[in-house]
């Protein structure tokens, strides 16, 4: 571990200004971009993107702007930052000006670029901008409503089902989302990092009946190239681990992130599987498609993660859009999850019944592949559960009769025992 300093930790504080990388031109994205598939893909809010940057950002170069660096350094993370790109709401700039006592602000140029300044209701604002709303704790709500801290073994290491561990490896996050479950853990950064993982790595060397990992955070694609290479290589060598899974946002918040050499490191984890954080269809821009068709095009194993949200993402039009977009760039929509009861998250949170008619608007109208299993993470710390609208409409000896995506009901025969 000798050959790790800190300074090769993304410190948000300390990150260094811009410079462009020795052999990117200012014309010149990442490489790999070069031979994606987007021919006949339609990226409407390109022209969003190109028309914040000439405004906000009009010295910067696309060397810059496509450096993951650069998104960094110019994340957005006050109230006086952001008046710069817009004018915040009356609940907004109540939550902005009570940053200390509210979960953290950070959000990306890029980002913010996707937002339109002049919606105050847009979907992709209400995610990441503050509003006052999330001060109004509701009974039922917590501070760590699926009982992370019971099933913690050692700091950062969550074992609560039988064969597989959730790792937290940072708190930090480039873009933080307003409804995040662990909103009381995550913000700013880790103290001790390398010893930390020092103690989640032992654990689960000594727990040979952990065979997947689940690697997240924060947001484990904010660590440097080295440090991931070097958390990776660890667990790869731990034989009864047969596969890791990296949770992570950044596809969506900073494309820019997933680079040549990132995409080096992943590929000496074999299996990897990808659990991309997904909301909204805006959030599938041309950068994003790319990231994610450079992911697959890496081996690695692509599936979206979708948390239900009012105002956001919840009708049966904008969840089918998001899938499909996904589906094209090879992320297969894996869970769609009814937001957990989160201190301050009311405003965010549909009805289960809500839920259930999106999936029936789905099921049978699009292709299974489109389809993500929703789930409620249960309260308490019982695992996630399979919430199913009512296809099995009633049993005799004979017969299990089923009602259809057409609302017709078909009868299938059942065996005697
Ligand atoms: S990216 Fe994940 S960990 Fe980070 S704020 Fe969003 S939900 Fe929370």
């Amino acid at each position: 571990m000798g050959q790790f300093n800190t300074n090769e930790i993304v410190i948000i504080d300390d990150v260094e200004p811009p410079l462009i990388r020795s052999g990117e031109s200012s014309d010149s994205p990442h490489p790999h971009h070069q031979n994606s598939r987007l021919s006949d893909a339609q990226y409407p809010l390109d022209g969003r993107i190109e028309e914040f940057r000439k405004l906000h950002f009009p010295d910067a170069t696309d060397a810059m702007w496509n450096d993951w660096h650069w998104q960094l350094f110019h994340r957005i993370t006050t109230y006086h930052d952001l008046c710069r790109y817009l004018v915040p709401t009356a609940e907004e700039e109540q939550a902005l000006r009570q940053a200390s006592t509210l979960f953290h602000f950070s959000v990306t140029p890029y980002y913010l670029s996707l937002i339109d300044p002049n919606d105050t209701q847009g979907s992709l604002r209400k995610c990441v901008i503050p509003s006052i709303l999330e001060a109004d704790h509701q009974s039922g709500e917590s501070d760590d409503p699926l009982s992370e801290e019971h099933t913690t073994k050692v700091r950062g290491l969550v074992h609560r089902y039988p064969d597989r561990v959730l790792f937290l490896t940072t708190s930090f996050c480039s873009t933080y989302c307003r409804y995040c479950t662990r909103s009381r853990m995550v913000g700013g950064h880790t103290e001790n990092l390398l010893k930390h993982w020092d103690e989640a790595l032992s654990y689960i060397e000594e727990h040979a009946e952990v065979r997947d990992v689940v690697v997240s955070g924060g947001d484990p694609l904010t660590l440097s190239d080295e440090m991931l290479g070097y958390l990776l290589s660890r667990l790869g060598a731990i034989g009864h681990v047969e596969m890791v899974r990296i949770g992570t946002k950044v596809p969506m918040v900073m494309p820019q992130r997933i680079t040549e050499q990132l995409l080096a490191v992943l590929k000496k984890c074999k299996p990897l599987y990808m659990s991309i954080h997904a909301t909204h269809p805006d959030e599938m821009t041309r950068e994003a498609a790319k990231a994610c068709d450079a992911l697959a095009d890496a081996g690695i194993v692509l599936g979206s993660q979708t948390v239900l949200l009012k105002g956001v993402n919840d009708s049966v039009e904008t969840l089918k859009n998001l899938f499909h977009k996904l589906l094209r760039h090879r992320v297969r929509p894996y869970y769609l999850y009814q937001c957990d009861p989160i201190s301050g998250s009311a405003h965010f949170r549909t009805t289960v019944d809500k839920g259930k008619q999106l999936m029936q608007g789905l099921r049978g109208f699009t292709s299974g592949y489109a389809i993500p299993q929703y789930v409620i993470d249960t309260p308490g710390g019982g695992g996630k559960v399979p919430i199913l609208p009512a296809y099995e409409v009633g049993q005799d000896e004979q017969h299990l009769y089923l009602r259809n995506y057409e609302g017709k009901v078909f009868s299938y025969p059942t065996e005697r025992e």
